[in-house]
């Protein structure tokens, strides 16, 4: 019960920090609390940190603007300051898996599977936010994954070769910041280095990518999308940037944006479980 009530305590300091540098908006910092006050208060010190650390690098990424990311992120209909809903779509699986450390105790024979599946969420969302914004710096236009065929920057469906690459990137730093906490939670608890965790590394890059695909193949099928008749071009926005209403062009009503994200960390959190199994079984 104190582990939890000082996990969100600590939870609410760190997301009226990150209000106060607007990487979140007020409904943004409610959902944070309640995310990170779970992860701290039932994931544990090293659940905590990993999550920290997820969002000190996407808050540093999204704040290196250059002028092709702005044009862009406006046909995205988002900005560096997150929401609540952003924030449970990218976070929202995290503190479920939580939720159910906090129902097994930490000595259940599920809890590797379940910190598994939490580094792969989190690598996931990380990759995502990776992807899109040192993507947008690719010179080439990206191509949509489904018929290669060039599309705008910044549009959902749209990859390119080095957007994957800082998907894995993404993914990896998860990794390493997951093994270096874990080497620090050993140290100060047993005195050893726990390095039979190395495979956290290639794991998370590998959910991460994963991830990635996923959240293409569902931008370039599934995801609702809409059409500026005025400027003719393909938005997530109801009202265009030029004031015009778009028009429903294409996916399911429901799929929208936050929707994406949320599957998005759950096939990062399977691919990461399904990954390490011919090294746990
Ligand atoms: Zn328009």
């Amino acid at each position: 019960m104190l582990q939890l009530l000082i996990g969100f305590l600590l939870a609410f300091f760190i997301a009226a920090l990150a209000w106060r540098f607007n990487a979140l908006s007020r409904s943004g910092v409610v959902a944070a609390t309640l995310v990170g006050g779970l992860v701290f208060g039932l994931g544990g010190p090293t659940w905590g940190a990993v999550m920290v650390a997820f969002f000190v690098l996407s808050s540093l990424l999204s704040f290196w603007q250059s002028e092709k990311k702005r044009a862009a992120a406006r046909e995205h209909a988002k900005h560096s300051r997150r929401d609540g809903i952003q924030v449970l779509a990218n976070g929202g699986l995290a503190a479920g898996l939580a939720l159910g450390v906090g129902l097994i105790t930490h000595a259940g024979s599920l809890y590797p599977w379940l910190t598994l599946a939490y580094f792969g969420a989190l690598s996931a969302a990380a990759a995502d936010t990776w992807a899109t914004e040192i993507g947008m710096m690719s010179s080439r236009p990206p191509r949509l994954i489904t018929s290669g065929q060039p599309v705008a920057r910044g549009q959902s469906g749209g990859i390119s070769g080095l957007g994957l690459v800082a998907s894995l990137a993404g993914g990896l730093m998860m990794g390493v910041s997951a093994f270096a906490f874990i080497q620090l939670a050993s140290l100060l608890t047993n005195g050893t280095w726990f390095l039979q965790d190395w495979f956290l590394l290639p794991v998370c890059a590998l959910a991460g990518l994963g991830g990635s695909v996923v959240d293409s193949l569902l931008g370039a099928s599934l995801q609702h999308q809409y059409y500026c008749p005025q400027c003719q071009t393909v938005t997530e926005r109801r009202i265009h940037t030029c004031g015009q209403t778009t028009q429903s062009w294409r996916g399911l009503p429901w799929m929208n944006n936050d929707v994406v994200n949320f599957l998005t960390t759950v096939a990062g959190a399977v691919v990461a479980v399904i990954a390490a199994l011919p090294i746990l079984v």
